[in-house]
């Protein structure tokens, strides 16, 4: 799962990638409305995080224009103590949920974690397939109730197959969710992954969809 934040002061935007990152998560940063925009615009984030006072462009017009292009990933707004009308004004341009400044790092990854969910349909926080399990508090896998240990490489493309499970999920795809933007990206390392996870999980549960990708078969 790959998060956007969108936070211009920069202790707090070190904070948060900490923080989200330290959840299982991968993120990008941008510093300003117009990089804020432009990356939302062009990769498939699973959700935002998105403050509202921004430089070059504010977040209210960031965020209009995403949905207006039709993106419609979750995004979660971080506003102004007191100011009840940004909430009004965010949640009008197509926010899912906000957070007022300061908060809790533990409060916004629970709702990162509720909107990920939702997006994906899920309404739980522990996401289940056949005799696996993946709970999206703690980061933590399991096989008939035994813990899984699980790199944090391998934990992602398990965590993203379990959201999108019973889905055809392609290497590329697989690729833009696992990996922040500045990483190099070499889809091998994808088939090294899937082959170290298939040791540790119950045969036959990640299939190979010739051609297309995986797909976590939960039936098995
Ligand atoms: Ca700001």
């Amino acid at each position: 799962m790959r998060i956007l934040v969108v936070e211009d002061e920069p202790t707090l935007a070190a904070q948060l990638v900490e923080g989200v990152n330290a959840a299982g998560y991968v993120t990008d940063r941008a510093g300003n409305g117009v990089d804020a925009h432009f990356m939302g615009d062009t990769e498939p984030y699973d959700a935002v995080v998105l403050d509202l006072g921004l430089p070059q462009m504010d977040g209210i017009t960031v965020l209009r224009k995403w949905r207006a292009a039709g993106r419609t990933m979750p995004v979660l707004i971080l506003t102004a103590r007191d100011s009840w009308h940004e909430k009004v004004a965010g949640i009008d341009a197509g926010a899912d949920d906000y957070l007022t400044k300061p908060f809790h790092m533990e409060e916004l990854l629970a709702r990162l974690r509720a909107l990920i969910r939702r997006a994906g349909g899920h309404a739980g926080a522990e996401l289940v397939c056949g005799p696996l399990t993946l709970d999206t508090r703690s980061s933590r896998a399991r096989v008939s109730g035994q813990a899984l240990s699980l790199t944090s490489h391998e934990y992602r493309v398990l965590a993203y197959l379990m959201h999108h499970r019973g889905e055809i999920v392609s290497r590329s795809e697989l690729i833009q969710h696992i990996y922040a933007q500045d990483f190099d990206r070499d889809s091998n390392t994808i088939e090294v992954f899937v082959g170290r996870l298939r040791k540790k999980l119950p045969p036959d549960l990640i299939e190979t969809v010739r051609g297309l990708g995986y797909r976590l078969a939960c039936w098995s």
